[in-house]
């Protein structure tokens, strides 16, 4: 089958190679585990049940999870394996099933989910995308997911570019989250803080690139309205070979600006970090064996 599952529009089979996002059509993941650094809607007091896929379709010069992106690493799944440690994660106290990266293994996630699923999963279903994703992969997974959690990475083109290696991302994301929210509405928390159902759209704040997060805020607004939830994610950590501006750590100042930004605009809905999570005590640890960590 040809896969057709992104804008990169590859058109290979998976089963005889794979396409750029290194994955084949069998699923890799490199970690499964409660993770506790996600936001507070997300991660609630048990933590969020993370699958981390191995493989993807961007090449972020800053991705603080590079080891993942050739899809080598990890472990094969089959749908019925990822299915047992879905209904795993639930018995161990997840929150949530939270699909870290997951667009190129659409096919088998919906398998999975539909086996957990008449097997007793009842948890929230997180899709946490790059936002990079076809409108018809978004209309493909409607009905699997609950929670919509898509970065919004870029504006320019040109960082896009030189970023990500990411043609058209910002018309590309637009709509996949315009998507996103026809399908799922505005983000919905329960009466603890949990998020429910709907979509929570990320930014991470670039170093030198300020301008460019107030244009995809303002974009937002434009767009989807000022009553979207977002998260102004401050945890762009310099990579060791990183080049400027990317060679260093986000400043006080640029953030507060892109609060302000957020503020200014009429957004009320955002979540904060704090400076202290810059850091690659954030990076979980990922391993070749894979079972599910509590
Ligand atoms: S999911 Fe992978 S193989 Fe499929 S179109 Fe996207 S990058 Fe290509």
């Amino acid at each position: 089958m040809s896969c057709e599952l992104c804008p990169r529009h590859c058109a290979v089979d998976r089963s005889v190679s794979p396409g750029f996002c290194g994955c084949s059509d069998t699923m890799r993941i490199a970690r499964i585990g409660l993770h506790r650094y996600e936001e507070p809607c997300i991660s609630g007091i048990g933590g969020s049940g993370a699958v981390f896929f191995s493989g993807c379709n961007l090449r972020c010069v800053f991705c603080q999870n590079k080891v993942l992106q050739t899809g080598k690493l990890g472990q094969d799944f089959s749908p019925e394996a990822l299915a047992d440690a879905l209904l795993e994660l639930q018995r161990i106290g997840a929150e949530n099933i939270n699909l870290v990266t997951p667009t190129p293994h659409t096919n088998g996630i919906c398998r999975a989910l539909d086996l957990a699923k008449s097997n007793g999963l009842s948890l929230p279903i997180v899709y946490n995308t790059n936002g990079y994703l076809s409108v018809d992969t978004v209309d493909k997974l409607s009905n699997y997911v609950d929670i919509w959690l898509p970065d919004f990475k870029y504006h320019d083109q040109r960082l896009a570019d030189r970023f990500s290696s990411a043609p058209r991302y910002f018309e590309t994301a637009l709509a996949a989250i315009g998507r996103m929210l026809e399908h799922g509405g505005q983000l919905v928390l329960d009466e603890t803080g949990r998020a429910k159902k709907g979509v929570l759209i990320r930014h991470l704040v670039l170093p030198g690139c300020v301008f460019d997060t107030r244009d995809v805020l303002s974009a937002i607004a434009d767009h989807f309205g000022t009553d979207t939830y977002l998260s102004l994610m401050h945890q762009f950590t310099p990579q060791p070979d990183g080049k400027a501006p990317l060679n260093r750590r986000l400043t006080k100042r640029e953030y507060d600006s892109a609060v302000e930004a957020c503020l200014s605009l009429g957004f009320t809905r955002v979540y904060i970090q704090e400076e202290q999570s810059a850091t690659f005590a954030y990076t979980p640890d990922f391993s070749d064996e894979v079972n599910v960590q509590a």
